[in-house]
Protein backbone atom coordinates (compact mmCIF):
# COMPACT_ATOMS: atom_id res chain seq x y z
CA UNK A 1 0.00 0.00 0.00
CA UNK A 2 1.26 3.38 -0.85
CA UNK A 3 2.49 5.90 1.84
CA UNK A 4 1.09 8.57 0.18
CA UNK A 5 -0.33 11.17 2.56
CA UNK A 6 -2.82 12.39 -0.37
CA UNK A 7 -4.70 8.87 -0.70
CA UNK A 8 -6.95 10.08 -3.29
CA UNK A 9 -6.78 8.44 -6.46
CA UNK A 10 -6.28 11.59 -8.31
CA UNK A 11 -2.99 11.76 -7.00
CA UNK A 12 -1.78 8.58 -7.68
CA UNK A 13 -0.04 7.07 -10.29
CA UNK A 14 -2.70 5.08 -12.34
CA UNK A 15 -4.33 8.43 -12.81
CA UNK A 16 -1.47 9.97 -13.83
CA UNK A 17 -0.98 7.68 -16.74
CA UNK A 18 -4.77 7.79 -17.79
CA UNK A 19 -4.61 11.44 -17.30
CA UNK A 20 -1.46 11.94 -19.76
CA UNK A 21 -2.98 9.46 -22.08
CA UNK A 22 -6.23 10.99 -22.79
CA UNK A 23 -5.24 14.96 -22.04
CA UNK A 24 -5.76 17.39 -25.23
CA UNK A 25 -2.34 18.13 -24.63
CA UNK A 26 -1.12 14.34 -24.61
CA UNK A 27 1.90 15.20 -27.37
CA UNK A 28 3.42 17.72 -25.78
CA UNK A 29 3.18 15.87 -22.55
CA UNK A 30 4.78 12.50 -24.12
CA UNK A 31 7.84 14.87 -25.27
CA UNK A 32 8.49 16.38 -22.08
CA UNK A 33 7.94 12.78 -20.27
CA UNK A 34 10.49 11.78 -22.25
CA UNK A 35 12.87 14.01 -21.75
CA UNK A 36 12.97 13.62 -17.83
CA UNK A 37 12.92 9.91 -18.41
CA UNK A 38 16.46 10.30 -19.84
CA UNK A 39 17.73 13.33 -17.47
CA UNK A 40 18.78 12.25 -14.49
CA UNK A 41 16.93 13.27 -11.59
CA UNK A 42 18.18 15.03 -8.61
CA UNK A 43 18.70 13.98 -5.16
CA UNK A 44 20.91 16.28 -3.52
CA UNK A 45 18.44 16.94 -0.44
CA UNK A 46 16.06 19.94 0.11
CA UNK A 47 16.20 22.71 -1.61
CA UNK A 48 15.59 24.98 1.78
CA UNK A 49 17.79 23.12 4.40
CA UNK A 50 19.28 20.33 2.33
CA UNK A 51 17.39 18.04 4.58
CA UNK A 52 16.93 14.32 2.85
CA UNK A 53 13.56 13.34 4.89
CA UNK A 54 10.51 13.61 3.17
CA UNK A 55 6.70 13.12 3.67
CA UNK A 56 5.68 11.87 0.29
CA UNK A 57 2.30 13.78 -0.76
CA UNK A 58 1.12 13.06 -4.56
CA UNK A 59 2.56 10.75 -7.40
CA UNK A 60 1.04 12.89 -10.12
CA UNK A 61 0.94 16.53 -10.94
CA UNK A 62 -2.00 18.38 -13.00
CA UNK A 63 -1.19 16.99 -16.20
CA UNK A 64 -0.64 13.92 -15.32
CA UNK A 65 3.63 13.61 -15.10
CA UNK A 66 4.26 10.82 -12.45
CA UNK A 67 6.59 13.09 -10.48
CA UNK A 68 6.51 12.90 -6.75
CA UNK A 69 5.56 16.35 -4.56
CA UNK A 70 6.93 15.86 -1.40
CA UNK A 71 6.84 17.61 1.90
CA UNK A 72 10.36 18.06 3.75
CA UNK A 73 9.99 16.77 7.20
CA UNK A 74 13.02 19.19 8.53
CA UNK A 75 11.40 22.77 7.05
CA UNK A 76 7.90 21.54 5.91
CA UNK A 77 8.49 22.80 2.45
CA UNK A 78 6.54 21.32 -0.46
CA UNK A 79 9.07 20.25 -3.78
CA UNK A 80 9.07 17.83 -6.42
CA UNK A 81 11.25 15.40 -4.80
CA UNK A 82 13.37 13.90 -6.55
CA UNK A 83 13.73 17.55 -8.56
CA UNK A 84 13.69 17.76 -12.39
CA UNK A 85 18.11 18.64 -13.60
CA UNK A 86 19.04 22.49 -14.35
CA UNK A 87 19.68 21.02 -18.10
CA UNK A 88 16.05 19.39 -18.02
CA UNK A 89 14.63 22.36 -16.89
CA UNK A 90 16.31 24.29 -19.65
CA UNK A 91 15.48 22.35 -22.37
CA UNK A 92 12.07 22.59 -20.91
CA UNK A 93 11.76 26.10 -20.68
CA UNK A 94 12.98 26.74 -24.52
CA UNK A 95 11.33 24.30 -26.04
CA UNK A 96 8.43 22.68 -24.37
CA UNK A 97 7.08 25.16 -21.45
CA UNK A 98 4.61 27.31 -23.56
CA UNK A 99 3.49 24.61 -25.93
CA UNK A 100 2.47 22.95 -22.64
CA UNK A 101 0.95 25.39 -21.23
CA UNK A 102 -1.13 27.48 -24.41
CA UNK A 103 -1.05 23.97 -26.30
CA UNK A 104 0.80 26.87 -29.10
CA UNK A 105 4.27 27.75 -29.50
CA UNK A 106 2.88 31.12 -31.10
CA UNK A 107 3.02 33.35 -28.15
CA UNK A 108 0.58 36.68 -28.17
CA UNK A 109 2.20 38.53 -26.30
CA UNK A 110 -0.24 41.86 -26.88
CA UNK A 111 -3.08 39.30 -25.20
CA UNK A 112 -0.66 38.89 -21.90
CA UNK A 113 0.10 42.63 -21.58
CA UNK A 114 -4.44 43.02 -19.76
CA UNK A 115 -2.83 40.37 -17.46
CA UNK A 116 0.11 42.40 -16.92
CA UNK A 117 -0.66 45.70 -16.08
CA UNK A 118 -3.46 44.65 -13.73
CA UNK A 119 -0.70 42.66 -11.53
CA UNK A 120 1.47 45.85 -11.82
CA UNK A 121 -1.72 47.91 -10.47
CA UNK A 122 -2.04 45.12 -7.58
CA UNK A 123 1.68 45.44 -6.87
CA UNK A 124 1.41 49.33 -6.92
CA UNK A 125 -1.18 49.04 -4.17
CA UNK A 126 0.71 45.95 -2.00
CA UNK A 127 4.28 48.91 -2.68
CA UNK A 128 2.77 51.78 -1.53
CA UNK A 129 1.29 50.52 1.95
CA UNK A 130 3.98 47.85 2.57
CA UNK A 131 6.82 51.03 2.14
CA UNK A 132 4.15 53.09 4.28
CA UNK A 133 5.86 56.85 4.67
CA UNK A 134 7.96 56.39 1.37
CA UNK A 135 7.33 57.70 -1.84
CA UNK A 136 7.84 55.36 -5.09
CA UNK A 137 8.62 57.81 -6.78
CA UNK A 138 12.36 57.49 -5.43
CA UNK A 139 12.91 53.43 -6.38
CA UNK A 140 14.29 52.11 -9.59
CA UNK A 141 12.66 48.79 -10.20
CA UNK A 142 14.48 46.39 -11.33
CA UNK A 143 12.16 43.11 -12.95
CA UNK A 144 14.02 39.49 -13.15
CA UNK A 145 11.80 37.60 -15.19
CA UNK A 146 9.88 40.69 -16.94
CA UNK A 147 8.54 39.03 -19.90
CA UNK A 148 6.70 41.13 -21.97
CA UNK A 149 7.19 43.97 -19.53
CA UNK A 150 3.65 44.90 -18.88
CA UNK A 151 4.09 45.04 -14.83
CA UNK A 152 7.03 47.71 -15.54
CA UNK A 153 4.96 49.31 -17.95
CA UNK A 154 2.31 50.03 -15.77
CA UNK A 155 4.67 50.48 -13.06
CA UNK A 156 6.95 52.73 -14.61
CA UNK A 157 4.95 56.13 -14.19
CA UNK A 158 4.83 55.42 -10.88
CA UNK A 159 8.85 54.85 -10.23
CA UNK A 160 11.82 56.77 -10.68
CA UNK A 161 12.77 54.16 -13.55
CA UNK A 162 11.94 50.42 -14.73
CA UNK A 163 14.06 48.03 -16.12
CA UNK A 164 13.61 44.15 -16.85
CA UNK A 165 15.59 41.11 -17.69
CA UNK A 166 13.75 37.33 -19.13
CA UNK A 167 15.37 34.79 -21.61
CA UNK A 168 12.88 34.64 -23.45
CA UNK A 169 14.69 36.82 -26.50
CA UNK A 170 11.00 37.23 -28.40
CA UNK A 171 9.26 38.71 -24.51
CA UNK A 172 11.84 41.09 -24.72
CA UNK A 173 11.98 42.05 -27.96
CA UNK A 174 8.15 43.14 -27.27
CA UNK A 175 8.83 44.92 -24.01
CA UNK A 176 11.36 47.21 -26.23
CA UNK A 177 8.91 47.23 -29.62
CA UNK A 178 5.92 48.22 -27.89
CA UNK A 179 6.32 49.48 -24.20
CA UNK A 180 10.10 51.04 -25.32
CA UNK A 181 11.25 49.78 -22.20
CA UNK A 182 14.65 49.03 -21.07
CA UNK A 183 14.96 45.23 -20.91
CA UNK A 184 17.78 42.62 -21.87
CA UNK A 185 17.49 39.00 -22.56
CA UNK A 186 19.58 38.12 -19.25
CA UNK A 187 19.87 35.75 -15.88
CA UNK A 188 20.62 38.61 -14.36
CA UNK A 189 20.46 42.41 -15.11
CA UNK A 190 23.90 43.49 -16.58
CA UNK A 191 23.52 46.86 -14.62
CA UNK A 192 22.09 47.56 -11.45
CA UNK A 193 21.22 51.56 -11.28
CA UNK A 194 22.44 53.50 -8.05
CA UNK A 195 19.78 55.08 -5.23
CA UNK A 196 17.26 53.11 -3.63
CA UNK A 197 16.02 50.12 -5.65
CA UNK A 198 12.89 47.04 -5.52
CA UNK A 199 13.83 44.16 -6.95
CA UNK A 200 10.94 42.67 -8.22
CA UNK A 201 10.13 38.48 -8.80
CA UNK A 202 7.05 37.65 -9.53
CA UNK A 203 6.04 34.30 -10.31
CA UNK A 204 9.84 33.48 -10.78
CA UNK A 205 11.48 31.95 -7.92
CA UNK A 206 9.30 28.35 -7.71
CA UNK A 207 10.67 27.82 -11.22
CA UNK A 208 14.20 28.28 -10.51
CA UNK A 209 15.93 25.39 -9.50
CA UNK A 210 18.28 26.65 -6.44
CA UNK A 211 16.42 29.62 -5.26
CA UNK A 212 19.19 30.26 -3.21
CA UNK A 213 21.76 31.37 -5.50
CA UNK A 214 19.42 33.72 -7.01
CA UNK A 215 18.80 35.30 -3.95
CA UNK A 216 22.01 35.43 -2.95
CA UNK A 217 22.79 37.42 -5.86
CA UNK A 218 19.85 39.76 -5.64
CA UNK A 219 20.82 40.66 -1.91
CA UNK A 220 24.53 41.21 -2.93
CA UNK A 221 23.24 43.69 -5.10
CA UNK A 222 20.94 45.61 -2.61
CA UNK A 223 21.87 48.14 -0.17
CA UNK A 224 19.95 48.46 3.25
CA UNK A 225 17.58 50.61 1.54
CA UNK A 226 16.60 48.88 -1.04
CA UNK A 227 13.83 45.93 -1.17
CA UNK A 228 12.96 42.66 -2.41
CA UNK A 229 9.40 42.27 -3.53
CA UNK A 230 8.49 38.03 -4.42
CA UNK A 231 5.67 36.94 -5.64
CA UNK A 232 4.72 32.90 -6.04
CA UNK A 233 1.64 30.93 -6.15
CA UNK A 234 0.18 30.22 -2.22
CA UNK A 235 -0.46 26.30 -1.12
CA UNK A 236 -2.45 27.57 1.77
CA UNK A 237 -4.70 29.39 -0.88
CA UNK A 238 -5.97 26.60 -2.55
CA UNK A 239 -7.93 26.03 0.41
CA UNK A 240 -9.51 29.35 -0.32
CA UNK A 241 -11.14 28.29 -3.48
CA UNK A 242 -7.62 29.50 -5.80
CA UNK A 243 -7.34 26.26 -8.39
CA UNK A 244 -10.91 25.28 -7.73
CA UNK A 245 -9.16 23.90 -3.67
CA UNK A 246 -7.93 20.93 -6.03
CA UNK A 247 -4.27 20.67 -5.14
CA UNK A 248 -3.49 18.06 -7.90
CA UNK A 249 -4.74 21.25 -10.11
CA UNK A 250 -1.91 23.51 -8.48
CA UNK A 251 0.88 20.78 -8.19
CA UNK A 252 3.42 21.74 -11.40
CA UNK A 253 5.82 20.02 -13.13
CA UNK A 254 6.91 23.66 -14.06
CA UNK A 255 7.02 24.44 -10.03
CA UNK A 256 10.23 23.36 -8.31
CA UNK A 257 8.62 24.62 -4.90
CA UNK A 258 4.89 25.15 -3.63
CA UNK A 259 5.29 27.70 -1.01
CA UNK A 260 3.54 29.14 2.07
CA UNK A 261 4.15 32.22 3.32
CA UNK A 262 6.04 31.13 6.04
CA UNK A 263 8.18 28.48 4.08
CA UNK A 264 9.16 31.70 1.53
CA UNK A 265 10.02 33.85 4.67
CA UNK A 266 11.79 31.04 5.66
CA UNK A 267 13.88 30.65 2.37
CA UNK A 268 14.49 34.65 2.25
CA UNK A 269 15.84 34.21 5.92
CA UNK A 270 17.88 31.53 4.96
CA UNK A 271 19.31 33.91 2.75
CA UNK A 272 19.55 36.90 4.70
CA UNK A 273 17.03 38.79 3.96
CA UNK A 274 14.17 40.21 6.79
CA UNK A 275 10.64 40.09 6.25
CA UNK A 276 8.79 43.21 6.08
CA UNK A 277 5.38 41.40 5.26
CA UNK A 278 4.69 38.92 3.37
CA UNK A 279 0.23 36.92 2.70
CA UNK A 280 -0.37 33.52 2.40
CA UNK A 281 -1.16 34.71 -1.48
CA UNK A 282 2.14 34.38 -1.51
CA UNK A 283 3.69 38.08 -1.75
CA UNK A 284 6.29 39.62 0.65
CA UNK A 285 8.43 42.56 0.92
CA UNK A 286 11.63 41.77 2.03
CA UNK A 287 15.17 43.44 3.09
CA UNK A 288 18.64 42.93 3.33
CA UNK A 289 18.88 41.78 7.00
CA UNK A 290 22.82 41.96 8.61
CA UNK A 291 22.33 39.15 10.58
CA UNK A 292 24.43 35.98 9.66
CA UNK A 293 22.36 33.04 7.96
CA UNK A 294 20.61 32.18 10.99
CA UNK A 295 19.14 27.88 11.12
CA UNK A 296 15.76 26.87 8.86
CA UNK A 297 12.85 26.58 11.74
CA UNK A 298 9.96 24.74 10.69
CA UNK A 299 7.12 26.60 11.48
CA UNK A 300 4.45 24.27 13.01
CA UNK A 301 1.96 25.06 10.46
CA UNK A 302 4.29 23.53 7.66
CA UNK A 303 3.04 20.00 7.84
CA UNK A 304 1.28 17.09 6.14
CA UNK A 305 -1.79 17.81 8.47
CA UNK A 306 -2.22 20.73 6.63
CA UNK A 307 -1.70 19.54 3.25
CA UNK A 308 -4.55 17.02 4.38
CA UNK A 309 -6.53 20.04 6.01
CA UNK A 310 -6.67 21.39 2.47
CA UNK A 311 -7.54 18.88 0.79
CA UNK A 312 -10.41 18.41 2.51
CA UNK A 313 -11.81 21.73 1.08
CA UNK A 314 -11.48 19.59 -2.37
CA UNK A 315 -15.14 19.30 -3.60
CA UNK A 316 -16.62 17.07 -6.14
CA UNK A 317 -19.14 17.66 -8.83
CA UNK A 318 -20.08 21.03 -6.92
CA UNK A 319 -20.85 19.06 -3.53
CA UNK A 320 -18.35 18.83 -0.40
CA UNK A 321 -16.89 15.96 -0.61
CA UNK A 322 -17.22 13.87 2.42
CA UNK A 323 -14.53 13.42 4.76
ZN1 LIG B 1 13.82 21.17 4.12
Amino acid sequence: MSSRALKHFRFGKIFGFIRRSTSSRRQQIRQVRELYLKTDLVTKGCILCSGENFSLLAECDRYGFDLNKQICDDCGLVQTYPALSQSFLNEFYENHYRKLYTKSLDVDYAKFSEEQEEKGERFLGFLNTAISGQSLSNFSIIEIGCSSGGILNYLSAHCKAVQGCDLDANAIQFARDTHSLNAEVAHFPSTIPSGPKIFILSHVLEHVPNPKDLLHRIRSAMTPEDYAFVEVPGLNIVADGSYSNDLRSYFHIAHVADYTASTLASMMTSCRFETVTCDETVTGLFKRSENSEGEVVKSPGDSVGNVLKIEKTFRVFGSKKST
